[in-house]
Order: C-alpha cells, then sequence, then structure tokens
C-alpha cells in the first residue's frame, strides 16, 4: 500500500544525505517505475525527470538490451572474485571498450563500485606512484573548493562544499583546496583573462607554499556538477595541466558527471578542454545508472613506471573492492556502450545541448532568476530574492518552493542551495526540453 510504504521507510530508512530535521516525516517521494525520460511515484503520478536519476540515466529508462545484457550475464555467472590475477569476461571487454573510447594512452583501468571508490584508487594510485619510486613524502593532494568527489571519508575530505565539511574532521593536514574555478561571464565583474591569471597564480603559490616535492596529485572535475555547475574560464583546463607537467604532479580528471556524453562526447577532457588526464575517473552515466560501477582510466606511462618501479618484497597494490569490475555491471556498460554508440547519443547531445541550454537562458528575464549556466546538458538556474546575492536563506528557501512548484507540476529538478539543477537523460527530445522549461518558467513565476 503507497501510504504505508511512506511510513515505513519514514520509520526505517536513513536515505543519503538525509535532511535530519524531517527523519520520521513521511514525506518521501517513492519512485516505483520508469520509462524514457519520465518517473512514476508509488502513487501513479508521472514526472519528467530532468535529473536523470543522479546525473547518471543517459540512455533513458526501460531499455530492453541493458535489461537483457543484465539478465543473461546473471543468469551465466552472477559473480565472482575480481581480486588478483582473478577476472571475469565482462570486465576484460569493456576494459578494451573504455581503452579505445578514452583520450591518449589512458589504456588500463581499474574497475570499482562506484564513483567515490574510483576517486579514493585514483589518489591511492597517485601517492602509490611515488611511494613506489620512493618518494614517500610525495602524498599531498590539490583539490577545489566547492568540488564534490563523493562521500567516503578521502572523497569527501577532498570536496569542496562548504556546507558539506562543517560536522566532520575530514584529512586536511595534506589535501589543499584552491579557489573554486566557476566563472559565469554573465555575472562576473572581471574579464576572464584577468580571473584566468588570478585562479592560476593561487594554484602555483599552493603549489610553492606546499611544495611541489611533496605533492602527489590534483583533481578537477572538468565542470564542477554538484557544486553548482561551476564552469572554469577558457584555458583552465590546459594551464592547470601545464602547471602539473611543470611540477611533476599527476593530473586526475574527474569525469563521473562530464564523462559518457553529458558534455557531447564519450570524454569531455580531451576534445573540450584539450587535456589528456594522467588518471581519468568515470562512474554514473558507464552503465546509464542501471548497475553501480565506476572505473579508473590509468595511462600506461604511469602503468608501466608503477610495474617496473614494484617492490619485489612486496609487489602489491592493496586497493580493491569486493564489487570490483562486478560481471553483470560490466555486462550492463558494454550494452550501454553499444546502444550509445548505435543511436550516436553524443551526435544528439550535440544537437540538443545547445537548444537546453538557449532556452534556460531566457529564463534570465525573470526577477527571482539571478543566473543560469551549464553546458550541453548539464545545467542550473540560481534563484535570488530581492537582487540578495548568493545561497542565503531566503534565497534557499526560493529554491526550495520553485523545486516543490516544479514537482507538483510533473517535473522533477534538483534543489541544492539556491539552485536548481538539470541534468536531464540525454535521449531528452526538443519538445520534453520545452516541456522542462515551461514548467520551471511556470514555478518561478509561481514563487516570485
Ligand atoms: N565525482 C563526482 C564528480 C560526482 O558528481 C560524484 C557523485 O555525484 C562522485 C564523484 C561520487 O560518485 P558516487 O556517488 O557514485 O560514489
Amino acid at each position: 500500500m503507497p501510504g504505508s510504504l511512506v511510513e515505513t521507510d519514514a520509520r526505517h530508512v536513513l536515505h543519503p544525505w538525509a535532511d535530519l530535521s524531517a527523519l520520521g516525516k513521511p514525506e518521501s517521494l517513492i519512485i516505483s517505475q520508469a520509462s524514457g525520460v519520465e518517473v512514476t511515484d508509488s502513487n501513479g503520478r508521472s514526472y519528467l525527470d530532468a535529473i536523470g536519476g543522479m546525473w547518471c540515466v543517459t540512455v533513458g529508462y526501460g531499455r530492453t538490451e541493458l535489461i537483457e545484457a543484465m539478465t543473461a550475464q546473471a543468469r551465466m555467472m552472477p559473480y565472482f572474485t575480481p581480486f588478483g590475477d582473478v577476472t571475469n569476461q565482462p570486465a576484460t571487454e569493456l576494459a578494451a571498450l573504455l581503452a579505445e573510447l578514452a583520450p591518449g594512452d589512458l589504456n588500463r583501468v581499474q574497475f570499482t563500485t562506484g564513483g567515490s571508490t574510483a576517486v579514493e584508487s585514483a589518489v591511492r594510485l597517485a601517492q602509490f606512484y611515488f611511494l613506489s619510486q620512493g618518494r614517500p613524502g610525495k602524498y599531498h593532494v590539490l583539490s577545489r573548493v566547492n568540488a564534490y568527489h563523493g562521500s567516503t571519508f578521502l572523497a569527501a575530505s577532498l570536496s569542496g562544499k562548504a556546507a558539506d565539511r562543517t560536522h566532520f574532521h575530514y584529512e586536511s593536514g595534506w589535501v589543499h583546496h584552491l579557489d573554486s574555478p566557476g566563472y559565469d561571464p554573465d555575472v562576473s565583474t572581471v574579464p576572464a583573462e584577468q580571473r584566468l591569471a588570478e585562479l592560476i597564480g593561487g594554484m602555483e603559490s599552493a603549489i610553492a607554499e606546499v611544495g611541489a616535492e611533496n605533492i602527489a596529485c590534483f583533481i578537477a572535475e572538468p565542470i564542477l556538477a554538484s557544486g553548482g555547475v561551476l564552469v572554469p574560464p577558457p584555458g583552465y583546463h590546459r594551464a592547470t595541466l601545464e602547471l602539473c607537467r611543470r611540477h611533476d604532479i599527476l593530473y586526475i580528471s574527474d569525469e563521473v558527471v562530464t564523462g559518457f556524453g553529458r558534455l557531447g562526447h564519450f570524454f569531455a577532457s580531451e576534445v573540450k578542454f584539450g587535456v589528456v588526464p594522467d588518471l581519468l575517473i568515470t562512474a554514473k552515466g558507464l552503465t546509464s545508472g542501471y548497475q553501480p560501477l565506476g572505473a579508473v582510466l590509468i595511462s600506461d606511462r604511469i602503468a608501466e613506471t608503477l610495474a617496473s618501479a614494484a617492490d619485489p618484497a612486496n609487489p602489491v597494490f592493496s586497493n580493491g573492492f569486493t564489487y570490483s569490475g562486478h560481471p553483470v555491471a560490466c555486462a550492463t556498460a558494454i550494452a550501454n556502450i553499444e546502444v550509445m554508440r548505435r543511436e550516436d547519443i553524443c551526435g544528439h547531445v550535440r544537437e540538443v545541448g545547445p537548444y537546453f541550454i538557449e532556452r534556460l537562458r531566457e529564463l534570465r528575464s525573470s526577477p527571482v532568476v539571478a543566473a543560469v549556466r551549464g553546458d550541453h546538458l548539464m545545467a542550473c538556474v540560481e534563484c535570488r530574492v530581492d537582487g540578495e546575492a548568493g545561497p542565503t536563506p531566503r534565497n534557499q528557501a526560493l529554491a526550495r518552493r520553485v523545486d516543490s512548484y516544479c514537482e507538483q507540476a510533473g517535473l522533477l529538478v534538483r534543489p541544492y542551495e539556491n539552485l536548481c539543477i538539470m541534468s536531464p537523460p540525454l535521449v531528452v527530445s526538443r519538445q520534453e526540453i520545452d516541456r522542462i522549461v515551461g514548467i520551471l518558467a511556470g514555478a518561478l513565476d509561481r514563487a516570485a
């Protein structure tokens, strides 16, 4: 019974990122069915999903190709250990496919269980890389304010959203947060070149202060996703890579959100931003959200150095998980890549992505919209009351009202602070984009 399901949830479940002031209140939205770009709740109400599950559902819901691949693999061989020299066929085949899709010489893959575990694995690998070359002091990590890299302890330590950091004793001695690199030409008071120079100057100072000999890696989302869809100024990615190269700091690109088509390419690093990282992280869209899976793509250069520098007395890189490269998840990812290639999903995103942003930008005429920013199918609308700037309590309350009016009108957007964040499934059509923008415009009017 739907009513009792909500009550049972209220009584027994602690949701990820739960609002504890609402704990025990029977208010949850229970999603029971999904098809195409729509989801349906336990009361039978349907919503257009402008969140893409959680940035992850790319080829849409109910794809038989993915469902059949999952069931066939579960029937044939649902699980066996991936540790040491044991593996399974889908994991091996998927690794080869990823190497084919990835930029540069990112030809080796370590599978994980999701984004956070891939972030952890990449950073541990970077630290291990220097340790095994007799440089144990080179283990510090550079991240950024407003970054989001996940919710395990290390991934959360790397994340830089102020609100998420208040109640925990995260690693701080060796994790350093550079300035948030978001640049919005519509609202910025300084030209892009000046902002770029400030950001790169800040990074140079941090490297000088910490000492390049102590820094293992720099980790960066090409566009900061959960931190508020923050797009760095042009030239930022290349300039940060050059700094890393100059100081022998490994560059880790966290493409958990930007990868797998959301910006119109399987991976955005090289094609859009001119960067071939040393390590690249993917998850979410890798299986279109149908199964939990993550992966670290490793350059040949790093892998070969690791192999040649291995300590003969203990040559093991002790990192991995029971469900690393789970066969059912890997089979799903292979089917997902097949669908994406066959239907040229990336091409579709390149076609509808600019339309999505252009339509959303019309909302800037609303008195309660401070900014609209994004790129292809990742975007956000920033709300404000009476010209008040930033995530003030009133602005956050406004965004929550907008979100709730959208939900009442059959649209799911993701509220974060004073933002409504959107990342629809990549198969979204122009008509569905028009519906998203129409409902959002109505909700903004109502909330104004
Ligand atoms: N990295 C980025 C950029 C993310 O957006 C996320 C999740 O939203 C993660 C890592 C963590 O992924 P997961 O939630 O699968 O652990």
